[in-house]
């Protein structure tokens, strides 16, 4: 059998603990017998960002922006007791956030969806991608605990040291609470463009929801950034592609989306961001199933699964026992990758390639073969329980009765 020919190299991110070996199970049994599979590897593992004082990292997303297309394995964070397990010289930053930072991206997560695990919403029947805006806003806020009576205030000091802005915020006569908290333009704008660009990649609506009646500073800003860069910039292109722009109030959005059937992409602010993706998550099914994709406003792509690197489940293989861990988002990871190399280069093969290997892993599980998390979610009532590599081994089965 003749190989599918890569051109430009894909960025490959390795990482840790189960999804690690998930990793090199996933290559070869679903990626190398069919792709002449062309990669510049860097190892994210915990050990080597040690060993190169976490500069692999940097070089790993520096190389994301140059060929445009990388693919990543969950990875650990680091916390106190990770120093001591790996003897680490230091308690490392999230590669995530490092790669984050370095391109300057918008997560969107969406979750595969199957026909035998129904969502909560009887009404979703297709999946609906959270696009989160990932800074500022409470996770960079100041917080302060009132203890007594007191005056709240904010002032802006502006760069030649004048005092533009100085209002009361509260005159308390008890203890409370209080926060100040930002954003920035260039963030809100970079954060549209990936939202307006992954919705043009994608052909799906855009939707966006703010609580700008109550907000009319702050939200507002928000709103009024994504309308003026679809005007300037998008307008026609969604035209073309045959999508739309939709902006609406949070609440509004909230019950819209509940009684959607879903096939959009849901911008949000930050925080609701990170509320209604482990909402949308759980009311699909399991986090298991959740792909995301970072993607930088001049349209660097990077896979991952939304999930970690599963320690329970690697302890337990560690101690010869056997594992049921579900693949299919770092499987989901490299084909949304692969499809992207093959858009991006022309390579049709390799955008099929990866048409047809998704619809084999779901085939494979609609056909009643998955892992325990499924099992126990799924309405079929002939259900075979897999192991790591059984549900992998089986999923080339299916691919190749489905292709070969
Ligand atoms: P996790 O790895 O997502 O796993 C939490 C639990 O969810 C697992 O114990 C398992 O439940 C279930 N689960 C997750 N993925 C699964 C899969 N593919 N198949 C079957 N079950 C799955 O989260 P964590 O245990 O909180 O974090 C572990 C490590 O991952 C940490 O070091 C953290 O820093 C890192 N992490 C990395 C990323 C990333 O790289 N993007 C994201 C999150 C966390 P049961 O045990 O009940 O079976
Ligand atoms: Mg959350």
């Amino acid at each position: 059998m003749v190989k599918i020919q890569m051109k430009t190299p894909l960025v490959e991110m390795d990482g840790d603990e189960m999804t690690r070996i998930i990793w090199d199970m996933i290559k070869k049994n679903l990626l190398l017998p069919y792709i002449d599979l062309k990669t510049e590897y860097y190892d994210l593992g915990l050990v080597k960002r040690d060993e190169t004082d976490d500069q692999i990292t940097v070089d790993a997303a520096e190389a994301v922006k140059k060929y445009g297309v990388g693919v990543k394995c969950a990875t650990i964070t680091p916390n106190a007791q990770r120093v001591e397990e790996y003897k680490l010289k230091r308690m490392y930053k999230s590669p995530n956030g490092t790669i984050r930072a370095i391109l300057d991206g918008t997560v969107f997560r969406t979750p595969i969806t199957l026909d035998c695990v129904k969502p909560t919403v009887r009404t979703w029947v297709k999946p609906i991608t959270i696009a989160r805006h990932a800074y500022g806003d409470i996770y960079k806020c100041t917080e302060y605990r009132v203890p007594t009576a007191g005056k709240a205030e904010i002032k802006f000091t502006d760069k030649n040291g004048n005092v533009t802005f100085n209002e009361t915020v509260f005159d308390f006569k008890c203890p409370g609470v209080l926060m100040g908290m930002y954003n920035k333009d260039d963030s809100i704008e970079s954060f549209a463009r990936a939202c307006f660009e992954y919705a043009l990649s994608t052909k799906q609506d855009l939707w966006f929801s703010t609580k700008d009646t109550i907000s009319k500073k702050y939200d507002h800003t928000f709103k009024d950034i994504f309308q003026d860069i679809f005007d300037a910039d998008y307008k026609e292109r969604f035209e073309e592609a045959g999508i739309t722009y939709f902006y609406t109030l949070i609440d509004d959005a909230v019950a819209r989306v509940i009684r959607s059937e879903g096939g959009f992409i849901w911008a949000c602010k930050n925080y609701d961001g990170d509320v209604m993706s482990d909402m949308v998550a759980t009311a699909f099914g399991s986090l298991a199933m959740m792909t995301s994709v970072l993607v930088s406003p001049t349209g660097n792509y990077e896979y991952e699964a939304a999930h970690g690197t599963v320690t329970r489940h690697y302890y337990k293989h560690l101690e010869g026992e056997k594992t049921s861990t579900n693949s299919m988002a770092t499987l989901f990871a490299w084909t949304g990758a692969l499809r992207k190399r093959g858009q991006l280069d022309g390579i049709d093969e390799l955008v099929k390639f990866a048409d047809d290997m998704e619809n084999a892993a779901l085939n494979t599980i609609q056909q009643g073969y998955m892992t325990k998390d499924l099992a126990g979610i799924c309405e079929l009532s002939d259900v075979h329980v897999l192991g790591t590599e059984e549900f992998i081994v089986k999923i080339r089965e299916t691919y190749d009765t489905m292709v070969g």
